[in-house]
């Protein structure tokens, strides 16, 4: 039988993961949640997804613009295993409540604290810690190209301490509010930024420093990257174990590949759904290893690279599957990635 899975908050990962659910074998779609009628809940609806409001004051502006409901959140809490909360960040303690009420697992995002679920996953550094668990948080785009990174190299060779200047992206493409559109902000004006922190939510051990920048771009971040490791590494062998890892896409400025501008338009090349990029895109020919430190860019797409893990998630924690690499071959696989 496959797993239910509800997704609360059909947005720009919502919808995502909504996506990379019905990719998978052992996993469907239930329903979507939508507060508004807009093209995204008549697009679900054509894809074949129940779409549902957070209450029974929703359902009249639905019937207005002609869009069938099924019901509210509750109802389909009641149908699901599983839900996929996908709302904006800050929503989580209302929402977890109600997810306790009627016995459902949850997943939020890296919009939401640490603290809110006690757990923060990663597909490759922590699987087995989510196996069974009730609630979990799935890091930000930006600590998951982090994490994907510093966890291989910590096992092979230690970070001694890391520390990431991230250029991030203002806006997603979608957002017509947000700026600069003319500008860089440091942001935060003093150290550090979250993102560190919220490594260590994942990777305690790691001593990481975080600065970051918004930039007026929408299509993705890139993080420039100084790492002390504890045992001597070439360059190869960096390359080496970023080759084996099942969500790094190495690139290389010699194919043109310059600037995330071309990284973006690689994933729209390969085919990818909406053009995204899951894997972290680094520039293999940016490794380099300086007096005895490694430096290197890589690039992060900010609406998609959370989305496999997520995935990997819900199998760990309905237990579908108890070996996280097999769980990751498999989303990749069912993705292709
Ligand atoms: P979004 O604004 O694109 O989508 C959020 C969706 O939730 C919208 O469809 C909105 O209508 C709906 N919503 C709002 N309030 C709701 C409520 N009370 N109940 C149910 N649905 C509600 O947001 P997003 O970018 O998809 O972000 C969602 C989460 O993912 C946040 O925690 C965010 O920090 C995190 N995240 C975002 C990105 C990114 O770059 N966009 C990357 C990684 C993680």
């Amino acid at each position: 039988m496959k797993a239910k899975v509800a997704i609360n908050g059909y947005g720009t990962i919502g919808k995502r993961v909504a996506d990379a659910v019905s990719a998978q074998d052992d996993m469907e779609i239930v329903g979507v949640v939508k507060t508004k009628p807009s093209f995204e809940a008549r697009i679900a609806q054509e894809k074949g997804y129940d779409l549902y409001v957070p209450a029974k004051e929703n359902i009249e502006l639905f019937k207005k613009s002609k869009i069938d409901v099924s019901g509210t959140l509750e109802e389909l809490l009641d149908k699901a295993d599983i839900v996929i909360d996908a709302t904006p960040g800050d929503t989580g303690e209302e929402y977890k409540k109600l997810y306790g009420k009627h016995g459902v697992k949850a997943i939020w995002q890296g919009g939401e604290e640490h603290e809110l679920t006690g757990f923060s996953f990663n597909s490759e550094a922590n699987y087995h810690d989510a196996l069974g668990r009730d609630f979990a948080r799935v890091v930000s785009c930006n600590t998951t190209g982090l994490v994907r990174v510093l966890y291989p190299l910590d096992k092979a060779y230690g970070v001694r301490k890391a520390r990431v200047t991230l250029m991030r992206r203002a806006a997603d493409p979608n957002d017509i509010k947000t700026g600069p559109i003319n500008a860089l902000i440091p942001d935060p004006i003093k150290l550090p930024s979250h993102h560190g922190p919220d490594v260590n939510s994942i990777l305690p051990d790691i001593d990481i420093t975080t600065m970051a920048v918004k930039t007026s771009t929408t299509l993705m971040h890139l993080h420039a990257l100084n790492i002390e490791l504890k045992k001597t590494a070439s360059e190869d062998d960096i390359i080496k174990i970023f080759e084996e890892r099942p969500r790094i896409r190495l690139v290389s400025s010699k194919d043109r590949i310059k600037s995330t501008a071309e990284a973006m338009e690689f994933a729209r090349d390969m085919g990818r759904p909406r053009g995204d990029m899951w894997e972290n895109v680094v520039w293999k020919d940016s490794i380099a290893i300086n007096k005895g430190e490694l430096y290197f860019f890589q690039a992060i797409h900010q609406e998609s690279d959370v989305v496999p893990e997520n995935v990997d998630a819900i199998r760990a924690m309905l237990e579908i599957e108890k070996d996280g690499a097999r769980s990751i071959k498999k989303t990749n696989k069912a993705l292709g990635i």
